[in-house]
C-alpha cells in the first residue's frame, strides 16, 4: 500500500507522534481520548498535484490530499461533488448578497456523513477488515450501511433508542444489522468501540478512527473549488461530536499549507441550546464538561462530543466564534431555508443556518462578508420534526367548490 503522503499521527491529547503504520485507532499512550490528527507531507502534495490536475466530480476528485491509497478500488457509489447555491431569493429577503447553501443533504444516503464513510471504507477493504461497525446517532449508520451494501462487506450499527424511524428504516433496507440500544448514543459509541474490540470489525465512528475527518474534509475542498480557490469570509457548521466542523477545519488548514489559499474562513460552531458543550466550553475557555443532551436536532444530540480537541482547534485557530440555537429557532430555519432557498434539511441539517440567521440579526455579521452555510442532511430523514415545522396541510373535501372556498380564504 502506497500513502507517502501521509507522514503519521498526532495525539490532540498529549501530542505524541506516530508512524503511519500505527494500527490502532487512538494514542497508546492516552487511550480513547487520544484522539489522532492525520499528518501530510505538504511539500509532497504540492509537488505532486495542480489544481487543474483534480480528476472527477465527487469527493475522489481530492484524493491527493486523502489518506487513502491511490491504487486502492474506487467506492462504487458517488459520494459528495455537491451544489454551492447562491440563494437569491433568499439572500434578496435577508439583505446578505454573499450567502452560499453548500447542500450535502444531497448525498447518496443524505448526509455529509457519506464524506466520511467513503474513506473509512476504502480503509477498511485496504486492511482486509471482514465486518464494519459504528455507532451512530443516525447518519453515520445509514451511510455506512448504504455504502457497505454496496461494497458487500456486513455491517453492525449500534443506534440510540430515541433514533428517528426514517433513519433505522434506511439502515434496515440496506441490510444492516441493527442494534437499537436501550440507552443513549453516548452508550452506543462505548459499546461499538468494545465491539471493534472482541469482535474485531473495523470502527467507523468519526471522532475515534482518525482517517474518517478526513473524509469530511472534502466538504471544505469543494466549497473553496466552488468559490473559485478562495476561502470564504465565514462558514456556519453544525457540531455535535465536532468531526465535520473539524474536517472543514482540515481542509482550509491543508489548502492553506500547500499554497492554494491565503487565509482560513473563520468556522461558526452551532449548537442547540440543549446541547451545547462545545459552545461553553469555547465561551468560557475551559475543558468540555459532559452534559445531559435535551433537542430535537437529533443528529447533534451529543452529551460527551468526541470530537472536542479538535473542533475546539477549529474555533481557536480559525478565529472563529460558537453560537447557541433554540429548537424553535431551529424549526424556522427548516421553514425558512426550503421555503425561500428550496433546500429542505433535517433539523441539525439546518442548524448552521439558524445559528447563521441569529448571528444576521444580532448585527454580528458584516453585510459585505462572504458566508458558507453547511446543510448537512435532508429534511426526509425526520418527517416527526418536518410537520413540528409546518403543521398539518389543508384537508378538502374532492370538489371544486370546497377547493375554491379554501383559495379565496388563503389568498
Ligand atoms: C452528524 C451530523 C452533524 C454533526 O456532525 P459532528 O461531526 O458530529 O459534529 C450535523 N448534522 C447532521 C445532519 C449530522 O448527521
Ligand atoms: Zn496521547
Amino acid at each position: 500500500m502506497s500513502i507517502d503522503h501521509v507522514k503519521g499521527l498526532s495525539c490532540m491529547n498529549c501530542g505524541k507522534q506516530l508512524p503511519p503504520t500505527h494500527t490502532d485507532y487512538t494514542c497508546d499512550a492516552c487511550g480513547v481520548p487520544g484522539i489522532l490528527d492525520v499528518l501530510y507531507d505538504y511539500d509532497l502534495i504540492r509537488k505532486r498535484t495542480r489544481k487543474d490536475g483534480l480528476e472527477g466530480q465527487d469527493a475522489w476528485r481530492y484524493l491527493p490530499f486523502l489518506p487513502v491509497d491511490p491504487a486502492a478500488p474506487p467506492p462504487r457509489l458517488s459520494v459528495g461533488g455537491t451544489p454551492l447555491y447562491h440563494p437569491e431569493r433568499l439572500c434578496r429577503e435577508l439583505e446578505f448578497p454573499g450567502l452560499h447553501i453548500k447542500d450535502d443533504g444531497r448525498n447518496p444516503t443524505g448526509s455529509l456523513k457519506d464524506r466520511a464513510s467513503v474513506v473509512g471504507l476504502a480503509r477498511a477493504i485496504a486492511a482486509g477488515a471482514r465486518t464494519v461497525t459504528a455507532a451512530s446517532t443516525g447518519n453515520a449508520a445509514c451511510s455506512l450501511a448504504g455504502l457497505s451494501a454496496a461494497a458487500g462487506i456486513p455491517c453492525f450499527i449500534f443506534v440510540p433508542k430515541r433514533a428517528p424511524r426514517p433513519k433505522v428504516a434506511q439502515l434496515l433496507v440496506f441490510g444492516a444489522q441493527v442494534f437499537q440500544v436501550e440507552g443513549t448514543y453516548e452508550q452506543c459509541f462505548d459499546l461499538s468501540v468494545e465491539a471493534s474490540r472482541r469482535f474485531g470489525w473495523y470502527n467507523r465512528n468519526c471522532a475515534y478512527n482518525p482517517y474518517l475527518v478526513e473524509g469530511k474534509k472534502t466538504v471544505g475542498l469543494e466549497i473553496a473549488e466552488q468559490l473559485g480557490w478562495q476561502a470564504p469570509d465565514r462558514v456556519y457548521v453544525s457540531v455535535g461530536d465536532g468531526c465535520i466542523i473539524s474536517g472543514v477545519y482540515k481542509a482550509f488548514h491543508d489548502l492553506k499549507a500547500v499554497g492554494w489559499l491565503d487565509k482560513l474562513p473563520r468556522l461558526i460552531a452551532v449548537q442547540a441550546e440543549g446541547a451545547a458543550p462545545v459552545v461553553k466550553a469555547f465561551r468560557d475557555q475551559r475543558p468540555i464538561e459532559p452534559i445531559e443532551p435535551n433537542t430535537l436536532a437529533d443528529s447533534i444530540a451529543c452529551g460527551i462530543p468526541r470530537n472536542g480537541l479538535k473542533a475546539l482547534r477549529a474555533l481557536r485557530e480559525s478565529g472563529g466564534d460558537a453560537v447557541t440555537v433554540t429548537d424553535q429557532q431551529i424549526l424556522a430555519a427548516m421553514r425558512r431555508l426550503a421555503g425561500s432557498a428550496g433546500v429542505f434539511g433535517e433539523p441539525a441539517g439546518v442548524t448552521a443556518f439558524a445559528g447563521f440567521l441569529k448571528q444576521l440579526a444580532a448585527g454580528q455579521v458584516p453585510r459585505g462578508e462572504r458566508a458558507v452555510v453547511l446543510v448537512t442532511g435532508n429534511g426526509l430523514k425526520d418527517i416527526d420534526s418536518a410537520f413540528k415545522a409546518v403543521g398539518e396541510p389543508m384537508r378538502v373535501e374532492p370538489s371544486m367548490a370546497a377547493v375554491e372556498k379554501l383559495v379565496s380564504r388563503a389568498g
